[in-house]
């Protein structure tokens, strides 16, 4: 018998880590932080550190890395297998969360040292894409895009005589990212689970004893398709009357698939960016292994848009302001915390012509989810008016995981006995599994921070 534990990642958004243990050894999947109340850390329990073998890190976002140097603090010496783009972007993640945690007057748990200890591995240099492989005896691995960032991968593990699948953060609809679509179950189609269970490991068409899937979305129904159409009206209205459209975006992610969208659904308007978006943008061009087809022609064709003004300073971005009028501005920081963000919003707001655009998750607190919540009511505990702030926030997500079609189709493509709902806090996740279990889906949780699952 296998065990999984939520140490943190379900039935809540942020500090993903699950831990799986077999007798007296235990493998981690992800170890990150949650970015609220100045940091929130897995439930790490320092007594089975000793007992780890290998720790899998499925991509370098905050939420899924951040508690790492945790594990060295308590004793880890093993490594962290991830891919080398993942571990490449690290830095800048720890020296964000640093100055995240500084500026929330919170302390961190760890560190410098705990975070020079690390030891990565790499993915890629042991297989390929979609191909098994030894991580230490007794365990295999397998390994595939997962469409969510560069470097974010889903994992395969064979454990013991157990299947494990842990999706990380997923789409299948980035607008410039490759997906390897995991095919665990497609040649079991037709066939039954016992004729499954019996092929060989190294066939495809084997069932899943356990699945790990992004369901951040919850039952949304959406495609992606359905909110760039939506993105799409609320920034031609706000540009038919003149106005500018802010656009917050992570400084990585899909602030940069939204510029090239933006460039290209608006051939018209003027682009103001915050260098801080471009280079990921160039790194992202250097990297074709992870991108989908056609999309290094399309960031070229951006690169080389003429419209396109890249501001850097306060006098770049008053100066570029004055001059374009109407524009679509991309500034860094998703949750508008950044003192950057927060600037470009003064300067627009006053003015109902203009809007602001959220595309993505906002933590409670954040200047974001403020901003929004001042818009759209008219009066909130804070005793904001609408009134107050008459530049519009809208919040139209683009889609980076997984709703309720695309939770459907990976439990198609990867079918398991049982299945644990991430990345989305309690209620959202409960609603979803009651959706599923009304259509018929058997063996499906939904779990919360210190839950235990055998299998
Ligand atoms: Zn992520
Ligand atoms: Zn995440």
């Amino acid at each position: 018998m296998m065990q999984l534990t939520i140490w943190g990642g379900a039935g809540e958004h942020g500090r993903s880590s699950y831990l799986l243990q077999y007798k007296d050894e235990a493998v981690l999947l992800d170890c990150g932080g949650k970015k609220e109340s100045g940091g929130q850390y897995p439930l790490i329990s320092p007594e089975v550190i000793p007992q780890l073998k290998a720790v899998f890190l499925s991509h370098a976002h905050e939420d899924h890395s951040m508690a790492l140097p945790l594990l060295y603090k308590h004793g880890y010496e093993g490594e962290v297998w991830t891919s080398r783009v993942t571990a490449q972007q690290l830095p800048g993640y720890y020296q964000a969360w640093s100055r995240y945690a500084r500026s929330q007057a919170a302390e961190l748990p760890y560190g410098d040292e705990h975070i020079a200890a690390i030891r990565y591995a790499y993915l890629e240099e042991r297989s390929i894409a979609d191909e098994w492989s030894s991580v230490f005896p007794g365990l295999r691995i397998k390994w595939g895009r997962s469409g969510h960032l560069p470097g974010a991968v889903w994992l395969a593990l064979d454990w013991h005589g157990k299947l494990v699948y842990f999706s990380g953060d997923y789409t299948a609809e980035s607008g410039l990212l490759a997906t390897d679509e995991p095919l665990l179950g497609a040649i079991c189609e037709g066939g039954d689970e016992a004729d499954a269970a019996r092929r060989s490991i190294s066939e495809t068409g084997r069932i899943a004893d356990l699945a790990i899937i992004d369901a951040a979305y919850g039952a949304n129904p959406d495609s992606q398709a359905v909110r760039l159409a939506e993105l799409e009206r609320a920034t031609e209205e706000v540009l038919r009357a003149q106005g500018s459209v802010l656009y917050p975006v992570p400084t990585s992610g899909r602030g940069q698939e939204l510029l090239v969208w933006a460039s290209e659904r608006f051939p018209e308007a003027q682009l103001i960016v915050e260098r801080a978006l471009m280079e990921p943008l160039h790194q992202l061009a250097a990297l074709p292994e992870w991108l989908g087809d056609g999309a290094l022609a399309r960031m070229e064709a951006l690169l080389a848009n003429g419209r396109l003004t890249i501001v850097a300073n306060e006098e770049e971005r008053l100066k570029t302001l004055a001059r374009k009028g109407s524009a679509l501005i991309f500034t860094n920081d998703g949750m508008m915390q950044s003192e950057v963000a927060r600037w470009y919003y003064e300067q627009l707001s006053g003015a109902a012509r203009h809007a602001v655009l959220l595309t993505g998750h906002l933590a409670a607190g954040s200047y974001g989810e403020m901003a929004l919540r001042s818009s759209v009511g008219s009066s909130d505990s804070s005793g904001c008016h609408a009134s107050d702030f008459p530049i519009q926030v809208q919040h139209i997500r683009y889609k980076v995981h997984q709703g309720l079609p695309d939770v459907r189709q990976m439990m198609k493509r990867v079918p398991s006995r049982s299945v644990v709902l991430a990345h989305a806090v309690k209620p959202r996740t409960d609603q979803l599994l009651e959706v599923l279990e009304e259509e018929g889906y058997k063996g499906v949780y939904s779990l919360s921070p210190g839950d235990r699952l055998i299998f």
